[in-house]
């Protein structure tokens, strides 16, 4: 089964009838946005066992499994290296997964989300043995890992699994390309020296690019009108060559149609683009209060259950609307409904498990008296 365009269709974020539950997709509006993708001649699903809940793979099984041939479309699942417990676990959750799906076989497994502690956690219980039976066996036709943490940590471990993994999933946009803390190029170019295929997550930094404010939108307009953002950040990733599968999870029918706009006619980065977007990164990073993806791995490690990425999105939106009063109001609504950002111990349990590596404890404080004394700490 051959890959037949760099754009993959991820299912992390797929559309909702009730945006309060990630467990009611919108399975009308899905199946339809999947055939247009296969109409389109593209075929690459990413999804995980942790998606909406475990849901993502059910609404790929009635979209695309019951829907259309097996060699027609190419699957990737995830372990959930966090809710590892014994060494069995990594059968159970395998067979929990092909079952959701409806599928006997995987055409690539990744163990999810490797940084310092689920490391430890996939050592101890043996997955990246056990994945590299999968592909003996047949049950995974490629394998690899999803990662989430820095250079240092990715050069440590190529340089023991390397020889056993085929593809390295990285966090890859032009925001991150030189960012220090997630080291995008870096990661890459370790990929490269290692001669392994790079699969990007987060093109769009979880909404980040799109949502830019309005100077860095006038920007986009003044350099070149006729592209979308979406289109730039896009084609950014997709102009790398270890760069094979570039994925974009969409929640509306004009995103997909953006995307398939895209990735018809492609037409790689030129020298004067990425140096624009480069530039246009660097303005970016200064709007931000805190560069959050919103991935939500940070909400399975507070004891608390304080909804850490709902907190800081109200503080990149009123950062770049500082006159309006409504983020504030959102602010305290949410601390009623959920747990409020006060509530932080500052046990800095969350830390490690950040991908962006935002020091979680210090921006809520910094947040909480942002919002309740009207206090800013970029100024405003
Ligand atoms: S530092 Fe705060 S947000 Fe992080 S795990 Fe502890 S209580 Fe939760
Ligand atoms: S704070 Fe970090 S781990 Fe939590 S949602 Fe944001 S980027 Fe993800």
């Amino acid at each position: 089964m051959e890959y037949k365009s760099k754009f993959g269709f991820g299912c992390m974020r797929l559309p909702l009838t009730d945006k309060n539950d990630p467990t009611k997709i919108d399975q009308e509006l899905f199946n339809e946005m999947v055939d247009l993708y296969m109409e389109k001649g593209f075929n690459y699903f990413d999804t995980s066992y942790a998606y909406h809940n475990g849901f993502s793979e059910v609404a790929m099984r009635k979209a695309i499994v019951e829907r259309y041939p097996r060699d027609s479309f190419l699957i990737s699942d995830k372990m959930p290296t966090w809710a590892l417990t014994s060494e069995d676990d990594n059968d159970k959750f395998v067979n929990t997964m092909l079952e959701r799906l409806g599928i006997d076989y995987f055409d690539v497994f990744f163990v999810h989300n490797i940084n310092v502690p689920w490391l430890k956690l996939a050592e101890e219980h043996n997955t990246f043995e056990y994945v590299k039976n999968m592909k003996e066996k047949g049950m995974a036709r490629k394998i690899g890992i999803s990662f989430h943490d820095n250079a240092e940590l990715l050069e440590k471990f190529l340089d023991k699994y390397a020889e056993l993994i085929d593809i390295v999933q990285l966090e890859l946009n032009y925001l991150d390309w030189e960012d220090p803390a997630i080291e995008a190029h870096k990661c890459y170019d370790l990929c490269v020296k290692h001669d392994l295929d790079v699969y990007v997550m987060e093109p769009l930094k979880g909404g980040v690019i799109v949502n830019q404010p309005e100077h860095i939108q006038n920007d986009f307009k003044e350099f070149d009108d006729s592209k979308s953002i979406v289109s730039f950040a896009m084609r950014f990733c997709a102009s790398l060559e270890n760069v094979k599968i570039v994925l974009s999870g969409m929640n509306k029918m004009e995103d997909l149609i953006d995307n398939i706009n895209t990735f018809e006619n492609f037409v790689p980065l030129s020298e004067e683009e990425k140096n624009f977007l480069l530039e246009e990164a660097d303005k970016l990073r200064e709007d931000l209060a805190v560069p959050c993806s919103e991935c939500g791995y940070c909400l399975k490690a507070c004891p608390l259950e304080i909804p850490i990425p709902e907190y800081f999105r109200l503080y990149n939106h009123h950062k770049v609307q500082p006159e309006s009063n409504i983020y504030r109001l959102y602010y305290d609504k949410l601390g009623d409904e959920k747990v409020p950002a006060s509530d932080c111990t500052q046990c800095e349990t969350c830390i490690d498990y950040c991908t962006q590596k935002i020091n979680i404890p210090e921006e809520l404080q910094n947040l909480c008296q942002h919002f309740q004394e009207g206090f800013s700490p970029y100024g405003k």
